[in-house]
């Protein structure tokens, strides 16, 4: 997510969450481990030093990229392009989106798509720490997606899912917005789209909830809770006064297909002081609440896909 620091002081002083309820969440596990052991290998794999801040066109992100396409490969997960990176230049770097098929190609029916910004900052030249690591933006988001695309891919849904870890959103959601575009013009439809972005805090309202951005743009906050039995995705006020639904890769979907496209997050403004610092870093992350949130996503994606939902 792309926010100007400035705001994030003046915001925190107007922390306000709309919260409906106070229910504790009841939602069972999905049937198949998304363990927290994995969760906290796969984070502190993309966030290591060695991946140099991912920036895209370094060979930083190129060394993620590779460790993502094995990630999908041993997952079994296909391409859904000719390749798992689907290459594209920007201002002269080469770099690519990670574009993965879970289910068959058929672009007569309508995809879901499930998606990340892989991407980050970089790194700086200093004595000390000098890596922007990025562990909750955004390697938590691309955790959330591949253990997912895992998931998905044993349980085998009744519905074609993409999954899509982005380049360059860091940049301007470029990779995103390259990918809509590429897919819209070959006449590949999606049903709705879910963007995973920094979801390694515990929600200042409690442990396994989210937020998503566009709230009031769809119903799905409430067909999810509806199906999850339970209050998992909430509202936050500072989505709307920071128009945080056209500051991440949901937004050029949205552009572009005008279907629902949300932002899943737990970033509230009150629980992380590290966005774009040097000490994003894992051991700051609250891995136990990220794991439950994945592993409720993963019911919920589960139970969409179940009950054929479709988001007005
Ligand atoms: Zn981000």
């Amino acid at each position: 997510m792309k926010i100007r620091i400035t705001h994030l002081f003046l915001i925190s002083i107007l922390f306000l969450v709309g919260c409906k309820s106070a229910q504790v969440a009841t939602t069972s596990q999905s049937k198949i481990e998304i363990s927290l052991a994995e969760t906290e290998r796969i984070i502190s794999e993309l966030s290591s030093d060695k991946m140099e801040g991912r920036e895209y066109g370094t060979e930083g992100y190129n060394r993620a990229a590779d460790w993502v396409v094995k990630y999908l490969t041993d997952s079994g997960v296909k391409p859904f392009f000719t390749a798992h990176q689907d290459t594209l230049t920007i201002s002269g770097k080469k770099t690519a989106n990670i574009v993965g098929l879970i289910g068959s190609r058929d672009d007569s029916k309508e995809y879901i798509l499930l998606g990340a910004h892989l991407d980050h900052i970089g790194k700086i030249k200093s004595k000390t720490d000098s890596v922007y690591n990025g562990a909750n933006d955004n390697a938590s988001g691309v955790t959330a997606v591949l253990q997912l695309a895992r998931y998905l891919q044993k349980t085998k849904p009744d519905a074609n899912v993409i999954v899509a870890l982005f380049t360059a959103e860091e940049s301007g959601l470029i990779g995103a917005e390259y990918l809509a575009r590429r897919m819209k013009k070959a006449d590949i439809k999606i049903r709705y789209m879910l963007n995973f972005e920094m979801i390694g805090k515990t929600m200042s309202i409690g442990e396994d909830k989210v937020y998503i951005t566009g709230f009031d743009k769809s119903d799905f906050a409430q067909v999810a809770n509806q199906l999850l039995s339970t209050q998992f995705v909430h509202y936050l006020s500072q989505e709307v006064s920071f128009d945080l639904f056209r500051r991440s890769d949901n937004y050029p979907f949205y552009q572009v297909y005008g279907v629902p496209c949300h932002t899943i997050s737990t970033f509230d403004f009150n629980n992380y002081n590290y966005y774009h610092e040097l000490k994003d870093e894992v051991k700051e992350l609250d891995l136990k609440n990220m794991n439950a949130v994945i592993n409720t996503s993963a019911t919920l994606v589960e139970r969409l896909i179940q009950a054929d939902a479709r988001i007005k």
